[in-house]
C-alpha cells in the first residue's frame, strides 16, 4: 500500500471559491505548482451556495486558510469582506485573489499582471507606445485596459456593442493613467490594421458559440499585428483563424489563465516564481487542456 504523503497535519490551505466550479482548471494548476516547489500545501475547490458566501468566508479565516481564489459569481461580493485591497483591484471593482494574514483579508487582481506576462511570453512584444484595440467592455475588459495603460500604450480603442459600458472603462484606464489617449467606439468603424495589437475580451466565439466573432466580418489585419483572444476553449477561435490568415500573429487566452494563477500562488506564498518553470506549466497545460 503506497502511504499518501504530499498532505499532512502542518499542511498550508489554499483554495478556489466560486459556484459552478467543475470546470475550474485551479485546483491542478495550483496543486502542481506546489508539487514542483515541493511546499507543503493543499489547494481545493470551494463550492459555496450564494447564500452561505459571507458565513463560508469567515469559515476559511477560522480554519486558518493562507488564501483562496475568488471566480464567477463572487468577485464583487467579495470586496465587503476585505481589510485592504490593492490599487488595480479596486479600480477594477472586482478581486480574483485573496490573501489572509493574522486574521486580515487582502484582496488583489492577478488578471492584469497575469494577462501582461502571459502577452508578453507568448507575443514576444510589449505595449509600450502601441495603439491597442480592446474588443469588449465587461470584468475582462477592465483588467487588459489597466495592463495595457500600464504597458505605455500610446492609444486605446474601447469597442464594445453596448457602447454605453465602454465609459466605465475609459475612466479606469484615466484614474490609472491619465496620459493614455482612449477612445471608445460601438463597432470597427475605423482602419483596425492601423493599429498594432486586437485583444479580444468579448465571450464570442467562445465554446460552444465556435462559429460566432466580435464585430462579424468587419475586422481587417495587417501581417506586423499582434492578436490576443481572451478565449481559450476554442484553442483556434474564428477571430484568430482570421487574424492568422492575414499574417498576423495569434495568441489564445491559455496563457492569461496559467500566469494569473502563479501570481495568486507567488502572493500566497510570499515567493517569485521562476520565468523557467512559468514557462514549463504554460506548456504542460496547453498539452493537457
Ligand atoms: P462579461 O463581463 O460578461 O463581458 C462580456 C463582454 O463580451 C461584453 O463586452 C459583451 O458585450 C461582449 N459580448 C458578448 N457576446 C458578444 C457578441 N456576440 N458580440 C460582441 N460582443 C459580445 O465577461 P468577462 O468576464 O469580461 O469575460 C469575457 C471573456 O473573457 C470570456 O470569454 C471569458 O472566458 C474570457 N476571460 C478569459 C480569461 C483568461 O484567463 N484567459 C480571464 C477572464 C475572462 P455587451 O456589453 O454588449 O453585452
Amino acid at each position: 500500500m503506497k502511504i499518501v504523503d504530499f498532505v499532512n497535519g502542518r499542511s498550508l490551505l489554499l483554495g478556489v471559491t466560486g459556484n459552478p466550479l467543475e470546470h475550474s482548471i485551479s485546483p491542478q494548476l495550483h496543486n502542481t505548482l506546489t508539487s514542483i516547489l515541493n511546499n507543503n500545501c493543499i489547494y481545493v475547490p470551494l463550492r459555496i451556495d450564494e447564500e452561505d458566501f459571507d458565513e463560508a468566508i469567515k469559515g476559511l479565516c477560522a480554519l486558518g486558510f493562507t488564501g483562496f481564489n475568488v471566480t464567477i459569481p463572487y468577485k464583487n461580493k467579495i470586496l465587503k469582506h476585505l481589510d485592504v485591497i490593492s490599487k488595480e483591484a479596486e479600480l477594477i471593482g472586482a478581486v480574483n485573489t485573496v490573501k489572509i494574514k493574522d486574521n486580515k483579508l487582502y484582496g488583489f487582481n492577478t488578471d492584469v499582471s497575469g494577462f501582461s506576462d502571459a502577452f508578453k511570453e507568448e507575443s514576444g512584444g510589449d505595449f509600450f507606445n502601441k495603439k491597442v484595440v480592446i474588443l469588449g467592455a465587461g470584468g475582462a475588459a477592465r483588467a487588459v485596459g489597466l495592463a495595457v495603460a500600464a504597458g505605455g500604450a500610446s492609444r486605446i480603442y474601447i469597442v464594445n456593442r453596448t457602447f454605453e459600458k465602454t465609459g466605465a472603462i475609459k475612466k479606469i484606464i484615466k484614474d490609472y493613467d491619465s496620459g493614455v489617449d482612449v477612445i471608445c467606439r460601438d463597432s470597427i468603424n475605423f482602419n483596425i490594421s492601423k493599429t498594432d495589437i486586437v485583444i479580444n475580451t468579448t465571450s464570442a466565439g467562445m465554446y460552444p458559440d465556435v462559429e460566432n466573432m466580435p464585430f462579424e466580418g468587419t475586422l481587417e489585419f495587417d501581417r506586423n499585428m499582434t492578436v490576443y483572444d481572451l478565449i481559450y476553449n476554442p484553442s483556434n477561435t474564428k477571430l484568430l483563424k482570421q487574424a492568422a490568415k492575414s499574417g498576423a500573429k495569434t495568441v489564445n487566452g491559455l496563457g492569461m489563465l496559467i500566469y494569473q494563477g502563479i501570481r495568486a500562488y507567488e502572493i500566497w506564498m510570499d515567493i517569485k516564481i521562476e520565468d523557467d518553470i512559468s514557462r514549463e506549466m504554460l506548456l504542460s497545460f496547453k498539452k493537457y487542456l
